[in-house]
This record gives structure tokens, C-alpha cells and sequence, in this order.
């Protein structure tokens, strides 16, 4: 047992200060910080509750986009009636993370802030070496088993995939994340290993995220979350798709497409080679699949991940079509 202080914030302001400690975490549903903390990766001296501040859950939609509070619950968000209507593909994200009881506590600015399912991470007492949790002790995943890690994005220092549906969902609509004093784009807040893996997101030491906001966008609205995964529910994605659409008004020829990845990079993984393949064209089955193997370009595998190279254009060509009606 590992004796913590805990603070229950006032305010915002409160809490702001409180995490600008340097062992201080913020717990909003508490659904990671606890595992993490069990497993004896997350270790903080001071935890700061936020889970209970007010003005932080309330989904606000308008023609410009919607914003969400960084305390709203997944469940809320995924069920919210304009979230459906509008960004189908953020509710669908939604629905396939987790489970019911997760979904019910869990909110979206600890969703965010999640960290990585790599086994050899999360367990401490077998695998000492992890530069994401000990800087500089090496990789135990490296050369050892990689069925569920990262082919793109990764580093000679860390190959651990980012779990995530939601984020995946939000890189392909432009999404901010609101710090209070600044925005961050959505791909600029989550951070490559490189050689800095411990640093997943660029948020600092006192800046509590307070709401995400998304714009409005025919795409958005045509959108879909398609999950490849090992078993149906309760699982991580083995490989993922967000995918929103928007065509012409004659009804063949692509005006605006989105298309981010999941579960086989180590960011939510916007595929832009994908998109500028198919703006302009007519979206026709052989024009999709040929640019959803795009997605893949430059990935590298580590023995047992390789069949996410094969996945991933799949999936993504499956996304496209069903949103595209030529599934
Ligand atoms: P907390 O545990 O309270 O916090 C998590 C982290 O975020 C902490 O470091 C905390 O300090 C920080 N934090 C929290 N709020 C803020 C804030 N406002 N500003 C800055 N930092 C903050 N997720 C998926 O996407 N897909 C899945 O399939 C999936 N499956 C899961 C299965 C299991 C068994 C579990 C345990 C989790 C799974 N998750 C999945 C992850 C789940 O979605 C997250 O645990 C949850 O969203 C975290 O939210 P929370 O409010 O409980 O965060
Ligand atoms: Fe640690 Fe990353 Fe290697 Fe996993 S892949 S053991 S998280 S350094």
C-alpha cells in the first residue's frame, strides 16, 4: 500500500494549481488512473479529484460545431441525440469502447489522456525495461511479443500502440482540445515516441483539460466508426477506421473525405495520403481500394503485428464503402 495524499478541488483554479505539482494526478472517473495505479505504473503523491466540478459535462451543439465537457461521461456522449445526428462517427467510436460500466464512468478528457494496453508497460515487477515508463531502460517489446503493437509511428524507443477509439474519431474532424488558456489541434496533442516516449501528450504540468470542440462539417455528419477487433465487445481495436464523407452534388464525385486510423499506430493516426487519393475522383470500389492501401505507407512491422499491414487498408476500404452506401 502506497500512501497519497487527496485533494478534492474547489474549482477549476484550485485544481489547476494542485496538478501543477510534479507528482500530482488529476482523477476525473478514475477508471485508468486506478489500474494504473494497482499495477504500479502510476504512482502519484497527490491526487487531485475534479470528477465533481461543475460546468464541465455539458455537451453544447450549434451550426458551427460542438463543444463537449471534459467531464461529460462516455455514455452521455455517445447517446447525446445532435452528437448522433451530426457526428455519427464520435458516437460510434464511443459505443465500441469499453464496456457499459466503463462507459457510464469514464469521461472524455480521461479518455484522452489514457495510456498505452502494452503488457510489457503495465507490468513493472516482470519487465523492468520500458522507456515509456523508465526513460531510457529499453524496450522489452522489442523482440518480444508484438501482436498488438504500433506499424506506424513508431521509434526505435517505443513501438506501443495508442488504444483509443474516441481520439481516432476526433483526428479525422479537425477536433481542439480546450486547456483553458490555449487549444491544441487534436494531431499536435498527441506526441510520437521518438525518443521520448514517457511524453504522450503535449499538455503541461498544471493545465487540466476542460472541454473538446469539434466543428460542424458535411463530412462530420456523414460519418462512421468502423472497430476490427479480437472478440466483439469489452476489447481493444486490433484496427480501426473513422471515416467521414462528403460528395459532389452529383452524387458520384468526392468533395471531402476524412479518414483516421486506429490500433495500429502510436497516435490516432490521420491518413491524409488516403484523402487527397480519392478528393475528386468518383468513388467507385476500385478507386477506394486502391487508395486505402495508402494508409499503410512506410509502416514497419516487428514479427507477429505484421498482419495489421494487411488489416488496416481493409478496414479502412470497408469504412469508406459502407459510408459511401457501396458496401
Ligand atoms: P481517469 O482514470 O480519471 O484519468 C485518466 C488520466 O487522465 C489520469 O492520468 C488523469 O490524471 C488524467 N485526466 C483525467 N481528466 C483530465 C482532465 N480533464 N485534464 C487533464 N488530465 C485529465 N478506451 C477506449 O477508447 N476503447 C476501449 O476499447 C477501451 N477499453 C477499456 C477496457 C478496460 C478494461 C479499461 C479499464 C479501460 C478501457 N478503455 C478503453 C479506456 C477508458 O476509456 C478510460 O479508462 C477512460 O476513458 C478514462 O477516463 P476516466 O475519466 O476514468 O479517467
Ligand atoms: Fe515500453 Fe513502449 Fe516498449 Fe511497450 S513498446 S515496452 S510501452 S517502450
Amino acid at each position: 500500500m502506497r500512501n497519497f495524499a487527496y485533494l478534492r478541488a474547489g474549482s477549476l483554479t484550485e485544481a489547476r494549481q494542485a496538478a501543477a505539482h510534479p507528482a500530482a494526478m488529476l482523477l476525473a472517473g478514475g477508471t485508468t488512473l486506478l489500474d494504473l495505479a494497482k499495477c504500479g505504473v502510476a504512482a502519484p503523491d497527490r491526487v487531485v479529484d475534479i470528477s465533481h466540478l461543475g460546468g464541465l459535462d455539458t455537451i453544447a451543439l450549434d451550426e458551427h460545431g460542438v463543444s463537449i465537457g471534459a467531464l461529460a461521461r462516455m455514455s452521455w456522449v455517445a447517446d447525446d441525440p445532435g452528437i448522433r445526428r451530426y457526428f455519427p462517427a464520435i458516437s460510434e467510436a464511443l459505443w465500441q469502447a469499453a464496456s457499459a460500466q466503463l462507459r457510464n464512468m469514464a469521461t472524455i478528457g480521461g479518455n484522452l489522456m489514457q495510456r498505452t494496453r502494452c503488457p510489457y508497460f503495465r507490468d513493472p515487477a516482470a519487465f523492468p525495461a520500458c522507456n515509456k515508463r523508465t526513460p531510457g531502460s529499453g524496450c522489452a517489446a522489442i523482440g518480444g511479443v508484438t501482436r498488438n503493437h504500433a506499424v506506424l509511428g513508431t521509434s526505435a524507443s517505443c513501438i506501443a500502440t495508442y488504444p483509443g477509439d474516441l481520439a481516432v474519431a476526433l483526428a479525422a474532424f479537425d477536433a481542439e482540445v480546450d486547456l483553458g488558456a490555449r487549444r491544441v489541434a487534436i494531431d499536435d496533442f498527441f506526441l510520437l515516441p521518438g525518443t521520448t516516449p514517457e511524453r504522450e501528450h503535449a499538455i503541461e504540468p498544471g493545465e487540466v483539460i476542460t472541454a473538446i470542440h469539434i466543428p460542424a462539417s458535411p463530412a462530420a455528419r456523414r460519418s462512421t466508426y468502423l472497430k476490427v477487433r479480437d472478440r466483439q465487445s469489452y476489447e481493444f481495436a486490433a484496427a480501426s477506421a473513422a471515416v467521414g464523407l462528403e460528395l459532389a452534388p452529383d452524387g458520384k464525385t468526392v468533395a471531402d473525405i476524412r479518414v483516421a486510423l486506429g490500433g495500429i499506430a502510436t497516435k490516432p493516426w490521420r491518413a491524409r495520403g488516403v484523402e487527397h487519393a480519392l478528393k475528386g475522383k468518383a468513388l467507385t470500389t476500385e478507386a477506394i481500394e486502391h487508395a486505402a492501401h495508402i494508409a499503410v505507407e512506410g509502416a514497419v512491422d516487428h514479427g507477429s503485428n505484421r498482419y495489421k499491414i494487411d488489416l488496416a487498408p481493409r478496414v479502412v476500404a470497408r469504412a469508406i464503402l459502407t459510408v459511401g452506401g457501396l458496401a
